[in-house]
């Protein structure tokens, strides 16, 4: 769902701020787009997927019922701000996928800002089957909010949430952004208080992520001070926020599974697991990724090409990848290395063939990596600096 009210200054998504009046075309090219996936990719050229993945992980759905079809058991609506849409979209995309998979929801999420929840919204949600909200409330400060472009305000979280805690919304996840602009030792730990006081089920915490792709991104590398550019903190203090959640977050009783995210025993995200265990899955919609085992493949990231596209019985699909065995190998190394969990080297190397004591041994002994047996994990201190300890990995 590729809009928003506002565009953030940090944010380097494909989304867009347009008039309400899109949303209709949009979400009906989506359950067009569901209802005709298998059409639609073969004309694609997509090389559709058999029934099973690898080392038995079934495609498309995920979980398999023996002698049924493929189940599909998780949906996640992301964006953008699919909240913003009026429900009954929401509830067409469901049913488009109930009527083309079997389906047992498992876990159906959808990404929220505060200022959008209203009660009828979220009744209509729930009779919809949405059983997960993930709240991109970023910051409990106003002054972040205000200077990252945010919509909302710590206000609008206190109205949001009994809001979905009162409609039996059980599953929630916050998102936070350690590094922006005016955040301080003091304001972050305020957000982390005011996070574990409310008590979600699941908590994301990205960095600041500064490349060309956003206004302060671009602001900050052309050395500018634009958005507030001047008070971003330090990569050292973005580590040391990240350091501090990981230790509250612990003693607060979340698991820390994947870099960016924690949760309450059992409620790991069943969807975002399967990106990072390479399993299958089919994305819909503008800028929408999908992976079959074997090939990658992604939709026009213009939503007005790809309402046109869908709508004039079109190919949404923009580009596509087959894997090469190294690529592959690339992906299950960085994949696997992002979820605490580790990697099993030994089955990698019996899958792949090939011999990677000579690639991480070097990291282990600078300790970068810890090895127990055949099982590789980041070192939990350096979890900060992971994608220098990617750089390492991938010379
Ligand atoms: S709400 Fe999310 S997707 Fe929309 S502009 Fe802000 S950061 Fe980007």
């Amino acid at each position: 769902m590729p809009f928003c009210q506002t565009k953030c200054t940090y944010c380097n998504f494909h989304t867009g701020v347009v008039s309400a009046a899109r949303f209709a075309p949009y979400a009906e090219a989506v359950c067009r787009e569901i209802r005709g996936h298998r059409e639609l990719l073969q004309a694609a050229g997509v090389d559709w997927p058999g029934r099973l993945g690898r080392r038995g992980v079934p495609i498309l759905g995920m979980s398999e019922t023996p002698g049924t079809d493929l189940i599909v058991d998780t949906v996640y609506f992301g964006g953008g701000t699919p909240s913003l849409l009026d429900p009954v979209h929401l509830q067409r995309i469901l049913e488009a996928i109930r009527e083309s998979f079997a389906t047992e929801f498992a876990e159906v999420t959808l990404e929220a800002d505060p200022e959008t929840i209203g009660r009828e919204k979220v009744e209509a949600w729930v009779r919809a089957g949405i059983n997960r909200v993930s709240f991109g409330l970023q910051s409990f400060v106003d002054k972040e909010l205000v200077a990252a472009g945010r919509m909302h305000r710590r206000a609008d979280i206190y109205r949001a949430v009994p809001i979905l805690r009162g409609e039996g919304i059980s599953n929630i996840s916050f998102d936070l952004i350690a590094g922006l602009a005016h955040q301080t030792k003091g304001s972050w730990r305020q957000s982390l208080e005011e996070l574990k006081a409310l008590g979600p089920e699941h908590v994301s915490i990205y960095l600041l992520e500064i490349d060309e792709g956003s206004r302060l991104g671009k602001e900050l590398l052309g050395g500018g001070g634009r958005y507030s550019a001047g008070a971003v903190p330090s990569e050292d203090e973005m580590a040391e926020f990240y350091e501090r959640a990981q230790r509250e977050l612990r003693v607060a009783g979340y698991h820390h599974y994947e870099i960016s995210n924690w949760a309450k025993p059992g409620f790991e995200s069943k969807h975002n697991l399967k990106y990072w265990r390479r399993e299958a899955y089919l994305g819909f919609g503008a800028g929408a990724h999908s992976f079959s085992g074997t090939e990658r493949w992604a939709n026009a990231h213009d939503a007005a090409a790809y309402v046109s596209a869908v709508q004039g019985g079109g190919l949404p699909v923009e580009q596509k990848e087959k894997l090469t065995t190294e690529s592959a190998l690339e992906e299950e190394l960085f994949l696997g290395l992002r979820q605490l969990a580790g990697i099993d080297l030994g089955r990698i190397e019996r899958e792949y063939g090939v011999a990677l004591a000579s690639r991480f041994d070097p990291l282990a002994t600078v300790g970068l990596v810890r090895r127990e047996g055949n099982v590789v994990r980041l070192a939990e201190e350096k979890l900060s600096i992971a994608n220098e300890v990617f750089v390492e990995l991938m010379k």
